[in-house]
Parts: structure tokens; C-alpha cells; sequence
């Protein structure tokens, strides 16, 4: 059997080791001088002049940008049904109701067309999730929003560093964009996330509600003559980023660019490898336009073999490992019991049941793509009555 080759890994290079131990040896840990370097050079990378505040994760900070809206109890919040848990759960925990719509068939995006259906008298927001790193349309979703008065928060989890019409992803006209640093995301700080707005109020609500709603940070406070004095000002939480972890963040950002130049090389050599199987490949965004490619979603169209004997097979036969993005929320158990629509999404039940997520990280060898092409070649070849022939390698050893 072949050593286990992983989903997803995260892209760790001594840059990042040696910037958590210099920050170790100043002996501040916590949030501080590090931590903003890290939102000053966030924010400069998504451009366009936003603010940004470094927080503890995605879900944490979507929950601040919501609790700081004042969008509560009796309120609405549309979502796509493709996401993470955490993307209508924050809803949920703010009070609010999230109301789900179906997804555009080509993207696997919330399908644009069915949000005016979905908004009510009680909706208050729309957040738009870039699925596996393509953006939404997110002029006609800006529009929808200008003519109801809604609130906009993207869900740009796997958005950095895609762009929309030319622009990055966070510097837009939407309220908030929050981006998550887990583990596996296209940059990492183990854990983390960040919230990036154009309105400055909403920063400094953020800002402060990220700890306890204290009115100076621990670092302002050391830096000053009145050490032992704050000021609680408003409701605060506690998800702060830590120094140690911001420091893993800017030495990845500092490397994004070149883990999305290895990300979209493996995406192109994926489609042109796949390109004569009984596969649909992901779309390529529009023209001049960036992919982060967060995820290479593909779909099964041949009936030899299921999408769930699929992944089962890559991983006995070939021990690569699969996944899928995502289970539907209706499909859960909790969101089941928790939604109050009716549970109608063709779009999502077809196309989603048939997904498959492959392996695409820049740490990935060309040895790992090859071996992950030809074990989705034979998996699916040999469930039909054909022999399997290999492809030639690319560059050969390493
Ligand atoms: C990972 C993910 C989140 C949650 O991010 P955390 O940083 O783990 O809180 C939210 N939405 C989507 C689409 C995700 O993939």
C-alpha cells in the first residue's frame, strides 16, 4: 500500500517557523504589534483602501460583523445551501433566521436568480459564500442588495485571492468580507480569520468587540503611562488574534501569491488530464479574472461507478484522499430542525450528490498530481469494461 497521500496540507516553510519563534523570543504573545503589521499588510494586499481587523476565526469574526450590524432576533439572512455549518450558524447565534437558497448549476454558487424569492420583509442581509475560491457575481448580488437595503457579508473562506470583474475579493461594495485562516485554507495561522470593511465604524465596533469590548488594547496599554486603566464600552467577545499566530499569517501572505501560482498550475493540469473522462470539470472564472483554487470540485457524469464507491476506492485501492464540498446544510441533522423553509433544493440534491473534492495544495509534489491522475484514471476506467493505460509523467522524479 502506498504512504497515505492527504486531502489538504498546510503549505509550512521555515519562514513560518522562524517568524513564530522570533515572536516567541520578544515575549509578547498576545495580540500586539505583529498582529496589526499583519491586518495593515492584509489589508493593503486586498487593496482599495479597507480596513482590517485579525480575529480568532472566520466564524468569530462573521459573528461580530452581524452582532455589529445589529441584525438580531425577528431577522432574516440569506445564504447558499453549498457552505460550512458555520456560515448560517452565526446567523442562528445573533438570533436571526438563515434562509437558504439553492445553487446556480454551473458555479455550484447561490444561484443569484433565486435570492429576490427568498427576501422577505424581515431579511436584513445576504451572504454570499465564493465557493471553492470562484467568485459570485457579485454586481448583480450588490444590486439585488442596493434595491431591498440589504446588508452584504461575503463569505470569502476560500476567497483570497480570487477576484471579481478585476477587483480582489474584500474590496468591493459589500458591509464586510471575512476570510479564515484554518489550517487548510489558502493562507493559514492554524486558526484565525479576518474581517476587512470599508466602513470605519464597523471596524472600531469590531475592533473593540474582539476583546471584550475593552476601549484599549493590551499593547496600547503596555505602551502607556496608566497601565492598570480601561474602559469597558460596549458588548465585547473574546477572539482576538494572538501575535504568535499573526505571525504565521504574514509569512503566508507574504507567499501567497506563489501557493496560488502552484494551486492554479495543478488546477490546469487536473482539467487537461481529466479531459477526456466521464467528468465535469470545474469552471474557469470569467476572462482576466483570479480563482484562489481553494478546491478543485469535480463531478461524476458516468453511472460505472458512484461518487461514494469513488472516494471509497481512491482511498483503499490508492490511499489518496478525497472529500466532499459540501454535504448541504438540509441535510443535517441540526439545520434540518433548524431551518424553516421547506427543504427544496433540486439544484443542490442533483449536483452536489454527484461532487468530488480532489487533493490541490501548493505543497503537493508533481509525484503526488501524477499519482492523484492516475488513480482517479484507473478508479473510474476500471469500472468499465477498458484497460487503463497510463499517461506520461510530468517533469519526472522528485
Ligand atoms: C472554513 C469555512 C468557514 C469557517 O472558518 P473558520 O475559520 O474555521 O471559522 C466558513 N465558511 C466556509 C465556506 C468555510 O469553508
Amino acid at each position: 500500500m502506498p504512504a497515505p497521500l492527504a486531502f489538504a496540507l498546510p503549505d509550512v516553510t521555515e519562514a513560518e517557523i522562524n517568524a513564530v519563534v522570533e515572536c516567541m523570543r520578544t515575549g509578547w504573545l498576545t495580540t500586539g504589534l505583529v498582529s496589526s503589521q499583519f491586518e495593515s499588510e492584509f489589508a493593503a494586499y486586498v487593496g482599495g483602501g479597507v480596513h482590517a481587523v485579525a480575529v480568532n476565526s472566520w466564524t468569530a469574526g462573521a459573528f461580530l460583523v452581524l452582532y455589529n450590524l445589529g441584525i438580531g432576533p425577528g431577522d432574516e439572512v440569506i445564504t447558499s445551501c453549498n457552505t460550512f455549518s458555520a456560515t448560517a450558524k452565526i446567523i442562528l447565534d445573533v438570533g436571526a433566521q438563515p434562509v437558504l437558497v439553492d445553487v446556480d448549476p454551473v458555479t455550484l454558487n447561490i444561484d443569484v436568480d433565486k435570492i429576490e424569492a427568498a427576501i422577505t420583509s424581515r431579511t436584513k442581509a445576504i451572504i454570499p459564500v465564493h465557493f471553492g475560491g470562484l467568485a459570485c457575481d457579485m454586481d448583480r448580488i450588490w444590486e439585488i442588495a442596493r434595491r431591498h437595503n440589504l446588508r452584504v457579508i461575503e463569505d470569502a473562506a476560500h476567497g483570497l485571492p480570487a477576484t471579481w470583474r478585476g477587483r480582489m475579493i474584500g474590496n468591493g461594495e459589500s458591509d464586510a468580507v471575512v476570510y479564515s485562516f484554518y489550517a487548510t485554507k489558502t493562507i493559514t495561522t492554524a486558526e484565525g480569520g479576518m474581517i476587512v470593511t470599508r466602513d470605519p465604524n464597523l471596524a472600531k465596533t469590531c475592533r473593540l468587540g474582539r476583546l471584550h469590548g475593552i476601549n484599549r488594547d493590551a499593547a496600547h496599554r503596555a505602551l502607556t503611562s496608566s497601565l492598570w486603566a480601561y474602559d469597558v464600552v460596549q458588548s465585547g467577545f473574546k477572539c482576538n488574534m494572538p501575535d504568535v499566530l499573526a505571525a504565521i499569517g504574514l509569512a503566508q501572505l507574504r507567499r501567497s501569491d506563489e501557493m496560488t501560482a502552484r494551486r492554479t498550475e495543478i488546477a490546469h493540469i487536473y482539467r487537461a488530464a481529466f479531459a477526456d473522462m466521464p467528468l465535469e470539470l470545474p469552471v474557469l472564472p470569467p476572462e482576466g479574472d483570479v480563482h484562489s483554487w481553494h478546491l478543485f470540485v469535480m463531478r461524476m457524469t458516468d453511472d460505472a461507478i458512484g461518487r461514494d464507491d469513488f472516494i471509497q476506492q481512491m482511498k483503499i485501492k490508492h490511499n489518496v484522499s478525497c472529500s466532499v464540498h459540501f454535504i448541504p446544510l438540509h441535510h443535517h441533522t441540526f439545520w434540518k430542525a433548524n431551518l424553516k423553509q421547506p427543504l427544496d433544493f433540486p439544484v443542490a440534491d442533483r449536483e452536489l450528490a454527484r461532487t468530488v473534492s480532489l487533493p490541490i495544495y501548493s505543497k503537493m509534489t508533481d509525484a503526488d498530481i501524477d499519482r492523484v491522475i492516475d488513480s482517479v484514471r484507473e478508479t473510474i476506467l476500471s469500472a468499465k469494461p477498458y484497460e487503463f493505460t497510463a499517461r506520461p509523467r510530468l517533469n519526472a522524479t522528485v
